[in-house]
């Protein structure tokens, strides 16, 4: 028997437009909005590209492959149910294909987080509807 996840869950602002990335992730895939008109990969889903505006949007597959743009290592979590995680990196990763996103590192002791530090993807299916995207060293 596991443990019931207790740790608040995503609540997407539009849920409608991010619910590609979430579904892709339970699939332990990750995808990035892209637009058919200039080729701008980015992150997060909006209604028209950052880059030139345009509408004509799709999604498309990432290699999960990045490097901590930045981080910093949380020792009093801001919400009480992660503190049992403490301390742990909470990270800025640039995506190789350009997005960065926020997220955890992990699978590796703090000290040995970087900034520049090559990542990968992970997945963690926390619970049956809703998979973490999470990134541990490549
Ligand atoms: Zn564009």
């Amino acid at each position: 028997m596991t443990t019931p996840y207790t740790k608040p869950l995503p609540a997407p602002a539009n849920e409608e437009l991010s619910r590609p990335f979430w579904e892709a992730a339970k699939r332990h895939q990750l995808i990035m909005p892209r637009c058919n008109t200039c080729g701008n990969v980015f992150f997060y889903p909006r209604e028209a590209c950052p880059a030139c505006l345009g509408g004509d949007l799709d999604w498309t597959p990432v290699s999960g492959r990045g490097r901590v743009y930045s981080y910093t290592i949380v020792h009093q979590a801001a919400n009480a149910a992660f503190q049992p995680d403490a301390p742990y990196a909470y990270a800025v990763i640039q995506l190789d294909e350009g997005p960065r996103l926020v997220s955890n590192v992990g699978d590796c002791p703090i000290e040995d987080v970087t900034v520049g530090m090559p990542v990968t993807a992970t997945f963690d299916d926390v619970t049956p509807e809703v998979t973490l995207v999470k990134f541990k060293p490549l």
